[in-house]
């Protein structure tokens, strides 16, 4: 009977991808005895400034982003994904596809392919994935971008795993003549093979600047907006922008946060990373914290010294890895549990 109910869902979800190119595999289905993440909460929505599951509650992702996929792409794998579901307590993980800087634009299918093999692992694990157009200049990068979504949208616009990422971090450009353009380009695209799964908008200057778009939404459903920050660099004047652009009802996703100072390096200010972290769970804000890779710099979870790809003890974990992993049991161990 498992088996049966097995091949029946391997030839369901074959039917209901079209546009895959044929030597593309496709993910397994969760065969977990429990339920998933992904079937507790079901597809993800927007509602108002909220993003809210299958039933309309509320929900909070937290969960990891992996390091630029051209620098860090061996953790784009089930291994990996698997062991921070399990032991990390993430319920979303960040595929951050490097576009410029010997990525995307040079070996795409290269990169497509490890952003593909993070996509599959979970989808099969059952927690949710975001699909992130790691550049800064993507306006210049339009129709790659475009081609990119479209194939991500037609292989897999039919699981709520799934949330699009449109645009790291634009630099310092106009949200109204730049960014709003190119997000409209790019919804279209995915909207036409995908009508429901949450998107993702970066806003100005890094995703600092959501106060840009109050009064300016993009048009359509399920849209929420990037906003970023660097905990020991940025203080309160950065959380009284996000601030006023959710008390004007613009959702917002933390896709990308880190402890370390904006560079990714130098010191971990522990007062102003409570100050952030009492702020998210303030607001309900879903994020992924910067980044899974073995470097010598402080937003690094791993030491530059730890090889291995899963089953990570404390030693293996930077500063900010054991920070962040702590943090991650304490608020997401209890959801896991009701599973
Ligand atoms: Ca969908």
């Amino acid at each position: 009977m498992k088996q049966l109910l097995f091949i029946l869902l391997l030839s369901t979800s074959i039917l209901i991808i079209p546009g895959c190119d044929k030597s593309e595999s496709k993910p397994n289905e969760p065969v977990e005895t429990n339920k998933t993440i992904v079937e507790h909460f079901g597809q993800l929505n927007v509602n108002g400034k909220d993003i809210v599951d299958k039933d309309g509650n509320s929900v909070v992702l937290r969960g990891m982003s992996l390091f630029w996929s051209q620098w860090g792409g061996q953790y784009y794998n089930k291994e990996t994904i698997k062991w921070l579901r399990d032991d990390w307590k993430c319920t979303v993980i960040r595929a951050a596809m490097g576009v410029e800087g010997g990525a995307y634009l040079d070996n795409p299918e290269a990169e497509f392919q490890k952003v593909k093999a993070a996509i599959d692992a979970c989808i099969e694990l059952g927690i949710y994935v975001i699909v992130d157009w790691h550049d800064h200049s993507a306006e210049e990068h339009l129709e790659e971008s475009k081609a990119f979504f479209e194939r991500i949208s037609s292989c897999y616009g039919n699981y709520p795993n799934i949330i699009y990422e449109l645009y790291n971090e634009p630099l310092n450009v106009s949200w109204n003549d730049v960014l709003k353009p190119y997000h409209e380009e790019v919804i279209s695209v995915i909207r036409t093979n995908d009508p429901n799964n949450i998107i993702v908008a970066g806003t100005p200057n890094w995703s600092q600047d959501v106060e840009d778009v109050i009064d300016n939404k993009l048009v359509g459903s399920n849209i929420a907006y990037s906003f970023h920050f660097y905990s020991s660099t940025h203080k309160q004047e950065l959380r009284d922008k996000a601030i006023q652009a959710i008390n004007a009802g613009i959702p917002l996703f933390v896709t990308e946060w880190g402890m370390s100072e904006a560079n990714g390096n130098g010191i971990i200010d522990n007062a102003s990373l409570n100050e952030w972290a009492d702020f998210l769970e303030a607001y309900n804000l879903s994020w992924c914290n910067w980044s899974i890779v073995n470097k010598d710099e402080t937003s690094a979870a791993l030491l530059p010294t730890t090889s291995s790809l899963s089953g990570w003890s404390e030693s293996d974990l930077s500063v900010s890895g054991k920070i962040i992993r702590d943090y991650l049991r304490l608020m997401n161990s209890e959801l896991f549990d009701l599973l």
